[in-house]
């Protein structure tokens, strides 16, 4: 029988539950991400909404996966980085499972299972990773025995940035697939903020400006349009940069953000000019999900790791660097 986990994502807005196999097949992959009416994410709304759909959505992800709890040989959550409530929820589900059943728990880096998915999918070995979703922005590439941050946002995240400037543009949450639409109707470019320091990003230029915009009476459109070329034309500039500077050969783009088809057609533009390959990691396991937890819970249990319910503590700012990626050294 092959080795089964069981892997749990909760640090944000969205509760999954993904089952894996020691082969990297996803047997199921099942969330559900709480879009409140108005205003942004309220820790403590999230961490309720986790503690009450959770058990329904590990049942599904069980469920159509065909799998009995018998079957699951490793319990693998989120350990970090993420809101403190929506962690502690996960990390409590994940100690009960693991105890009742008698299976190790592995505690997992949601950054780090962003990457491993994307190279799960696309068979790279070892990709210069864009990762942009609501909560971060990050360039990484492996190196020293460790995924190094090459370059980050110094202010809020890219998916953060059009959430919060689609609420001021009247558009529910989350607001990216709507401004990628609106963008495409756009005729005018409007200058933006284009802030690139060395190898970091700042985001919240653009928001201001934009909504500035917005009140002196351009269009959405445009709006649209513009925030997306500048916001995405800096991603493009440090990815750039980084594969000339890792010599990688791999670009891959992962996270929520990645949905967008504007980013991925600007990045697979840098990987053309740069002879490298591109992957943009496929839609269900582009945003927070569970399989990408259960894979790196894999990973992590096969190079010895696992916690002790006493240990398993959750946290809130681990690093994508600060993890000694044992599975690749
Ligand atoms: P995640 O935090 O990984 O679950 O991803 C959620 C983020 O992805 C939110 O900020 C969304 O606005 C963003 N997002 C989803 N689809 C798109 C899209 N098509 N274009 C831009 N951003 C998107
Ligand atoms: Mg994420």
């Amino acid at each position: 029988m092959t080795t089964i986990c069981l892997g749990i994502e909760g640090t944000a807005h969205s509760f999954g539950a993904g089952i894996v196999t020691e082969d990297g097949e996803v047997l199921s992959n099942v969330w559900d991400m709480l879009s409140p009416a108005e205003g942004g994410i309220h820790p403590r709304e999230a961490s309720r909404h986790h503690a009450d759909l959770g058990p329904e959505i590990i049942k599904t992800a069980m469920e159509s996966a065909g799998i009995e709890f018998r079957d699951i040989d490793i319990v693998a959550f989120s350990r970090g980085p993420g809101l403190g409530p929506c962690l502690r929820t996960t990390a409590t589900i994940a100690r009960v499972l693991s105890l009742k059943l008698g299976v190790p728990l592995v505690g997992v880096n949601h950054c780090v299972a962003h990457i491993e998915i994307g190279c799960l999918e696309s068979g790279f070995v070892d990709p210069v990773t864009v990762y942009v979703s609501g909560g971060n922005t990050q360039v990484i590439a492996f190196a020293g025995g460790r995924f190094r941050t090459f370059g980050e946002t110094l202010d809020i995240a890219v998916g953060n940035m059009l959430d919060v400037l689609g609420r001021s543009l009247g558009m529910g949450f989350p607001a990216g697939p709507a401004i990628e639409r609106e963008a495409l109707k756009g005729t005018r470019y409007l200058p933006l903020p284009y802030s690139v320091k060395g190898m970091d990003l700042s985001y919240s230029g653009i928001l201001t400006s934009a909504r500035r915009l917005y009140d002196e009476g351009n269009s959405v459109q445009d709006i649209s349009f513009s925030v997306q070329e500048t916001a995405f034309g800096m991603l493009g500039e440090i990815a750039e940069r980084a594969l000339a500077h890792t010599k990688k050969k791999e670009l891959l783009l992962t996270g929520g953000v990645a949905r967008n088809n504007r980013l991925a057609e600007l990045l697979e533009g840098v990987s053309e000019r740069h002879g490298v390959v591109f992957h943009r990691v496929s839609p269900p396991l582009a945003g927070d999900q569970g399989a990408m937890i259960a894979w790196n819970g894999i990973l992590s249990h096969r190079s010895g790791n696992h916690l002790e319910v006493r240990d398993s503590h959750v946290l809130p700012r681990w690093r994508t660097d600060e993890q000694d990626i044992d599975w690749r050294s």
